[in-house]
């Protein structure tokens, strides 16, 4: 049977043998743990701890009254050195607790399960352990996953994806995560068809990923869903084939329109690791600390797929990998097509964080921009049918009335425009301005 797939997008050199062997290890515990009191879409966090304060491992240290906004817990345990602000790798800087560790293990106490059996749990006691253990989006948006657990009432939702599809080159902690615990990942999955009180699942899962595909199929027939329908569809390698819209689209034939969200169809969307981080929650009582995340690039001296806890320092995590080969051209948090390029290496990694990826100076060479010869090309890989030339331009004058007409703000910010075009102009960065300057005329 043919893999499904999407309109527009492109094909690119992945680079995941760097890491597609490596099995996830442990991180180290560094001197100090810096959790930003934002890492989800929504309101920051209040503490509710102070300086000398003691902590312990998967303690609630701040939470917020706000209804979009996720709870923060300890990581470790040990002693609040401060409350300060600090450098924050995807909105610049933040509020932090900042934690000296005593190093005392204490995570054992949510490694066995302590409920081996969920059947007794409702919709409403499942979404509240999501939302007491702070779980959020893990794919990279960071969304509240209570919330995205209890879609509006007028919404008939019919179908969950259980999304596979890491489709960002250099990246492997989400198809190492299939391939070591798919077990966790299909119990995760079933809890939010179950929370979402919907029959029907679907685990997406790119066809490079010929190993994830077979562990998550074996553990599916090992577990027997009863009264649950969940199967594995085989999605055809291509970028950006795990954004949200897209996947809906090659599996369902849906169209999300511009502006709507996957409920406006039919549909809930999750990441495979926060699936794994539901199934921790509610069999283990485990509070999101910690989560996988690949480490990688040819100026990292030992690329790896490692288990890190949240608010572990970049520089923490790059000497555990060896350190730096040679001379850093670009530090990016995230892929290289939607991730943020980085200024500084003591930045902590938040829930959001998926990857570090670590380029040298000729890999991230930038090539001279030219001008445009309208070839094309820009429109063909547009996932989401725009013209980037023109709302480049647009943006260039700014002209952000021309670029609202022309739809800039159903760009998904995935970056193919600008790969794909040959004079090199930065198309992703101008149509992000006009995105940013029509949201502030809001
Ligand atoms: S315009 Fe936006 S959505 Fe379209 S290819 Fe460029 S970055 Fe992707
Ligand atoms: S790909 Fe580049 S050169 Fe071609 S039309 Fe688009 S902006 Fe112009």
């Amino acid at each position: 049977m043919l893999s499904k797939t999407f309109k527009g997008g492109v094909h690119l050199k992945y680079y995941k043998e760097l890491t597609e062997n490596k099995p996830i290890r442990r991180v180290s515990l560094p001197q100090e743990i810096i959790i930003p009191l934002l890492q989800h879409a929504g309101a920051a966090c209040v503490p509710i701890v102070k300086p000398g304060d003691l902590v312990e491992t998967g303690m609630l240290i701040a939470e917020s009254e706000k209804l979009i906004s996720a709870p923060i817990h300890s990581p470790v345990s040990g002693k609040i050195k401060a409350i300060k602000k600090t450098c924050h790798p995807i909105i610049g800087a933040c509020n932090s607790v900042v934690i000296i560790p005593d190093g005392k293990n204490e995570a054992e106490k949510f490694l066995k399960p302590i409920c081996q059996d969920t059947d007794g749990l409702n919709s409403s006691e499942i979404i509240a352990i999501v939302h007491r253990c702070g779980i959020v989006g893990l794919g990279g948006a960071a969304f509240p996953t209570h919330i995205k657990l209890s879609p509006p009432k007028d919404k008939h939702i019919d179908t969950f994806i259980l999304n596979g599809a890491e489709c960002e080159p250099f990246l492997t902690c989400d198809d190492r995560m299939m391939q070591e615990r798919p077990e966790g990942i299909i119990k995760g999955a079933l809890l939010i068809m179950k929370a979402v009180k919907i029959t029907s699942g679907i685990i997406a899962i790119e066809d490079n990923k010929p190993r994830a595909i077979s562990a998550m199929q074996s553990a599916l027939d090992m577990i027997h869903p009863s009264g649950q329908a969940i199967r594995i569809v085989t999605l055809r390698t291509k970028y950006p084939q795990g954004g949200e819209k897209q996947l809906i689209k090659a599996i369902l034939g849906r169209e999300v329109p511009p502006l709507k969200l996957p409920f406006d169809v039919g549909c809930i969307v999750e990441n495979v690791q926060t699936a794994y981080a539901i199934y921790e929650a509610v069999y283990c009582n485990k509070p999101l600390y910690e989560r996988a995340i690949t480490v990688t690039g040819d100026a990292i001296e030992e690329p790896a797929n490692l288990l890190v806890k949240i608010g572990t320092p970049v520089s923490h995590i790059v000497k555990n990998c060896g350190g730096i080969k040679g001379k850093l051209g670009k530090l990016i948090i995230g892929g290289p097509m939607m991730g943020i390029a980085q200024y500084a290496t003591d930045v902590p990694v938040v829930k959001a964080v998926s990857g570090i990826l670590a380029l040298s100076k000729e890999s991230a060479r930038i090539d001279t921009q030219e001008y445009c010869i309208r070839c094309g090309k820009c429109k063909e890989s547009c996932p989401v049918n725009l013209i980037p030339t023109d709302i480049a331009k647009a943006a260039e004058c700014s002209h952000f009335d021309i670029a609202t007409t022309l739809n800039a703000t159903d760009c998904i910010e995935c970056g193919c425009c600008s790969y794909v075009c040959p004079s090199h102009i930065p198309l992703v960065q101008l149509i992000k301005h006009a995105k940013r300057s029509i949201a502030c005329q809001i």
